[in-house]
């Protein structure tokens, strides 16, 4: 549905996006994941026919947006980081008023009866959208993007500055719209991607750092599994038995702790157990272990291990 090839844009010195290729099926809902400044906004602004690139092309269900732009943006809906609202309308008349601009072709009053239902702002119809809540400014965004039920939903970061109940919500109607549109939405929050799409792409300082299902992504760095210790001795002599381990993929000191112990997290291969062999090396070197609890690696650790390590890594 969209194919995005060798994506360049760079704004004088720097490279806002650097070489990004991926494509998304028909029907999937992809999470953009990436700290404040990775370029996903950039990427999204791209694709949408926003602003061009430096470099490479975009396809929307077969029509390149520089070539076909109409054709390509007739396809997409987009909520932009900042949504294009107009304050001093009432929802109902923003949603008409967007609906000529996009020059929509569907029975207009019953298609915007019907978006409003989608979003739950059918009651909020005749409000004006400057005395909305946050949240229900964001649906009225939403709303624009349906209009026309275009096959593609563009979000960027939709949850920013939302509560707790509002999340859940949105991240429901991300989830219910997947249903019949292919998605792509960004967000620096690793957990809200993980709860809304079924893959995940990681960008980080304008390069893709990792691109997998959901479920995999645990399994796409070093194997997933980790050991989390507190260990009492020499730290550089810990670190360095433990290292050689096989199967160990990284020791890291988290930090010391008061008698001359300190904290160490370790990841391995998930097809080796390695505490058996900690468990020895320890003793080989006479430095008790205090704690050992071992467990998958979390996404939040994987997502700052991929993004530490696109930035040279801080790894000992
Ligand atoms: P994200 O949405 O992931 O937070 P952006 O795509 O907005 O990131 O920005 C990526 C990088 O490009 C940042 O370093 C940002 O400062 C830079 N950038 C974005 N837009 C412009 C612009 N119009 N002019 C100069 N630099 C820009
Ligand atoms: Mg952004």
């Amino acid at each position: 549905m969209i194919e995005v090839k060798n994506l360049t844009k760079s704004y004088g010195r720097l490279k806002a996006i650097d070489n990004i290729s991926f494509s998304v099926d028909t029907g999937e809902v992809l999470g953009f994941l990436g700290p404040n400044g990775a370029g996903k906004s950039t990427t999204m602004n791209i694709i949408t026919g926003y602003i061009s690139s430096s470099s490479g092309t975009v396809t929307v269900d077969g029509a390149e947006i520089l070539e076909q732009p109409r054709k390509a943006k007739s396809k997409i809906g987009y909520l932009p980081e900042i949504p294009p609202l107009y304050t001093d309308m009432t929802v109902r008349r923003y949603l008409e008023f967007m609906f000529e601009l996009k020059r929509v072709k569907l029975p207009k009053r019953e298609h915007i009866d019907e978006i409003m239902r989608v979003v739950s702002i059918n009651e909020q119809a005749d409000r004006i959208i400057g005395h909305l809540s946050k949240g229900f400014r964001q649906r009225v965004g939403f709303a624009q993007a349906l209009l026309g039920n275009p096959p593609v939903i563009i979000l960027d970061e939709p949850t920013v500055g939302l509560d707790p109940k509002q999340i859940i919500e949105i991240r429901k109607l991300i989830r219910s719209l997947g249903k019949k549109h292919t998605v792509i939405f960004s967000s620096h929050v690793l957990s809200e991607i993980s709860a809304a799409c079924d893959r995940i792409i990681v960008i980080n300082r304008g390069k893709i750092v990792a691109d997998a299902k959901v479920d995999e992504l645990a399994g796409v760095l070093s194997g997933g599994q980790r050991l989390s210790l507190i260990v009492e001795g020499s730290p550089s002599a810990i670190t360095e038995e433990i290292k050689l381990l096989p199967g160990v993929t990284r020791v890291k000191k988290e930090r010391e702790l008061s008698g001359g112990s300190a904290r160490y997290t370790v990841s391995y291969d998930s097809d080796t157990d390695v505490r058996r062999a900690v468990f020895g090396a320890m003793a080989r070197i006479d430095c008790p272990i205090l704690e050992m609890k071992s467990g998958d690696e979390s996404l939040e650790e994987m997502f700052l291990k991929l993004t530490e390590q696109s930035e040279g890594g801080d790894e000992e």
